[in-house]
C-alpha cells in the first residue's frame, strides 16, 4: 500500500500491512498518527498525517526490515534510511 502527501509518502509492504500485530505496532510508534489499525485488523495510512512526518524512524525501528519506506517527495523522492 502507498499513501501520498505533499511532502511526504509512505509505503507499506502489501503483506506487512495485513499483519494487525504490526499495524498495532505503528500505530504506537508514529508521534503524529500516520498509522492506526483499519477495522479490518490490518494496517490504515491517515493521509491528512502524512506532511506531519518527523523524520523520526520509528516506524523503520518498529517494522521488519524492508517492509515500511518514508519517502522524502521533497527530496528527489529520497527514502528515508
Ligand atoms: S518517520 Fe516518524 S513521524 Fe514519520 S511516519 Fe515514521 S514514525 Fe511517523
Amino acid at each position: 500500500m502507498r499513501s501520498e502527501g505533499t511532502f511526504i509518502a509512505v509505503e507499506v509492504d502489501d503483506a506487512a500491512a495485513a499483519d494487525a500485530e504490526l499495524a498495532r505496532r505503528l500505530s504506537e510508534a508514529c508521534p503524529v498518527d500516520i498509522f492506526s489499525s483499519a477495522s479490518s485488523g490490518g494496517l490504515e495510512i491517515v493521509q491528512q498525517n502524512l506532511d506531519e512526518c518527523v523524520l523520526c524512524r520509528l516506524c523503520l525501528d518498529a517494522s521488519p526490515p524492508g517492509t515500511v519506506k518514508v519517502i522524502k517527495l521533497y527530496d528527489g523522492d529520497a527514502v528515508l534510511a
